[in-house]
C-alpha cells in the first residue's frame, strides 16, 4: 500500500466527514533551493550562521564568552534520536564504541513517531534481475520484524507502526546496546579544533553543557552539525504537514495496528522554507487548529460521536531543510539505473510514483538504487558523518532519498564508520571500505543488486 492509500485508508471511516486527502506524491514538485552552499558569517563553530538566508535580520547583539563546562566524552555523539540516529547509535555501539546520543525531545523515532508519519516506505523497488525486490535490509529490517512480530505494525511490505510501541522498541534498543541518552537536550553548536569537531554544545535545563568527541554524526534532520562546522549545504523548500490522530473511532482501520485510530492531516501545498521559524510556527498552530476543527466536524458523523483528537504530532512535519554537498551526491539518473558505486552502503526503494524525463514511473517500474558510502562525507570536517534526511542527495531524489527505511540505511552506515573511524584513528574519508562493506553485511545490510 502507498501512501495514498494509506492516508485513504486512515480517512475510510471518516469518508465524506474529513477533507479528501492532500499533499499526494504527484502534487509534489520536487523542492526549491532557498540559500546557496555556503553557511557563513565567516566562522566554523559559531553556534547560529546563516540565519538572513531566512529571515529578515534587523541587527545583532553578541553573546559574551563563557566557560562552558565538559559533562561527558564519548568514541562517538550522535546528534538526534530520529529513525537515523537510533540506527547510527546503535550500530556504533554494537561495533564497541561508547556513544552518546543527544535528542531534544523526550523520544525517539524523531519524524517516524513523534510526527506521525506511520509507513516504512522506500523498502523495495524493481530489481535489475527481478520485478520485485527487497532493498533494505540490516537494522531497519531488524525493527519492523519485531514491530510485525509483537503485532506492533501491520504490512510487511511497509510496516505501518503504532508510535508509542515504536518509542518503546527504540529505547529498548539502545539501552540494550548500551547508547547513553541525553533527552530534553538541544545540540546547540560545536567547538572546533582545525577541521575536527571537539566538542559538542548543549543546551538542557542544567544549563549549557559540552561534551567531548571523537566522532560525531549529524542526524539531526536539519543538519545542524555541519551547518555549525562549516560544511557546505543545501537548504531546500518543501511543503508542510501538521499530522495528528484520532482515537473512538470504530475500530475498522486494518490498516493500522491501532484499529479504533486514524490518521489525520493538514498542511501547506506550496514548498516552504523549513527554515524559517515564524512561518514553521505560524502553519503548525493553522494546522493544530484545523486538526480541531476536522476532528469536531467528523464527531457529528454516525458511528464518530465518540471521536476524539487523541494527538497533534509532536514533531513538527518538515521535511527537508539542509541537504549536505557530501563527497558524491546521490543522483536521481543514477538511481533509475541500477548504478553500482565501488563505497556502496546501502540500498533503498521506491516511494511513491513520479514525473521522469517526461513518464510517469510507477513504483513497479522505480529501480532499488545504491548509497555511496561519499555521500554521508561532507567535504570539510574531518570527524563528521551524517545520516538520515539530511545526507548528501541531488534536488531530484528528495521524494523518495528521505524515506525512513533510507534514513536507517544512512544511519546503520554512519554508525559503523563513526566505529570504524575511531578505531582506526582515521578521517571520516579514510575509513576502510572493504572493513565497512564486511562489517555492514555482516550487520545484514543488503549492498548489491
Ligand atoms: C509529513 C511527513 C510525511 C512523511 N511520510 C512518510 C511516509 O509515509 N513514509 C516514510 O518512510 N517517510 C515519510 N516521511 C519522511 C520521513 O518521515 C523522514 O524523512 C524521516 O523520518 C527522517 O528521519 P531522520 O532520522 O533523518 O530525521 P528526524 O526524524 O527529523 O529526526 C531528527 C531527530 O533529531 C532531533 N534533533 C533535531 N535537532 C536537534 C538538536 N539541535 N539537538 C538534539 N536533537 C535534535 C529531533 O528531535 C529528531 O528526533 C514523511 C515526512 C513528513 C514530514
Amino acid at each position: 500500500m502507498d501512501r495514498r492509500e494509506f492516508i485513504k485508508s486512515s480517512l475510510i471511516g471518516a469518508a465524506g466527514v474529513a477533507a479528501a486527502p492532500q499533499l499526494m506524491a504527484e502534487d509534489v514538485y520536487a523542492g526549491t533551493l532557498v540559500s546557496g552552499t555556503k553557511s557563513h558569517d565567516g566562522k566554523a563553530g559559531a553556534v547560529s550562521t546563516g540565519v538572513e538566508k531566512h529571515l529578515e535580520v534587523s541587527s545583532y547583539v553578541k553573546e559574551s564568552a563563557h566557560r562552558i563546562p565538559v559533562v561527558a566524552t564519548a568514541d562517538v555523539v550522535v546528534v538526534g534520536g530520529g529513525a537515523a540516529g537510533v540506527a547510527a547509535a546503535v550500530s556504533a555501539a554494537r561495533q564497541g564504541s561508547s556513544v552518546l546520543m543527544i535528542e531534544k525531545t523526550n523520544y525517539l523515532g524523531g519524524l517516524w513517531t513523534g510526527g506521525l508519519v506511520l509507513p516504512v516506505l522506500a523498502t523495495h523497488g524493481k530489481g535489475r534481475n527481478v520485478p520485485w525486490d527487497k532493498a533494505v535490509k540490516g537494522i531497519c529490517s531488524e525493527i519492523c520484524d519485531t514491530l510485525l512480530e509483537k503485532g506492533w505494525a501491520v504490512n510487511p511490505l511497509n510496516p505501518r507502526v503504532d508510535p508509542e510501541a515504536t518509542k518503546y522498541l527504540l529505547d529498548k534498543m539502545i539501552a540494550e546496546a548500551g547508547v547513553k541518552i541525553l533527552y530534553n537536550a538541544t545540540a546547540a553548536g560545536v567547538t572546533m579544533s582545525g577541521s575536527r569537531i571537539e566538542s559538542i554544545l548543549v543546551d538542557c535545563n542544567t544549563g549549557r553543557l559540552a561534551v567531548k568527541c571523537r566522532m560525531v554524526v549529524d542526524a539531526s534532520g536539519d543538519g545542524m552539525v555541519f551547518h555549525w562546522a562549516g560544511d557546505p549545504y543545501e537548504a531546500r523548500r518543501y511543503h508542510m504537514t501538521v499530522m495528528g490522530r484520532v482515537g473512538g473511532c470504530p475500530a475498522t482501520n486494518t490498516a493500522l495496528p491501532v484499529h479504533e485510530m486514524r490518521i489525520e492531516s493538514s498542511g501547506t501545498r506550496e514548498a516552504m522554507d523549513g527554515l524559517d521559524v515564524f512561518k514553521v510556527s505560524e502553519m503548525q498552530q493553522k494546522g493544530r487548529i484545523a486538526l480541531w476543527n476536522k476532528v469536531e466536524k467528523m464527531k457529528q458523523q454516525e458511528g464518530y460521536e465518540n471521536a476524539y483528537l487523541m494527538e497533534v504530532a509532536p514533531t513538527t512535519g518538515v521535511r527537508v531543510t539542509r541537504v549536505l554537498d557530501s563527497l558524491h551526491n546521490v543522483t536521481l539518473e543514477d538511481s533509475m539505473e541500477w548504478v553500482s558505486y565501488p563505497d556502496v552502503i546501502g540500498m533503498s526503494g521506491v516511494c511513491d510514483p513520479f514525473m521522469y524525463k517526461g513518464r510517469k514511473i510507477t513504483r513497479q517500474e522505480r529501480p532499488v538504487w545504491q548509497i555511496p558510502y561519499r555521500s554521508l562525507i561532507p567535504r570539510e570536517t574531518r570527524n563528521l558523518l551524517v545520516a538520515g534526511r539530511c545526507f548528501g542527495y541531488d534536488l531530484g531524489i528528495t521524494w523518495d532519498a528521505r524515506e525512513i527505511s533510507t534514513c536507517m540505511v544512512t544511519g546503520q552506515a554512519a554508525g559503523i564508520a563513526a566505529s570504524l573511524a575511531v578505531n582506526a584513528r582515521c578521517a571520516a574519508k579514510d575509513v576502510d571500505i572493504t572493513a565497512l562493506q564486511k562489517a555492514l553485511t555482516a550487520a545484514g545490510v543488503r549492498l548489491n543488486f
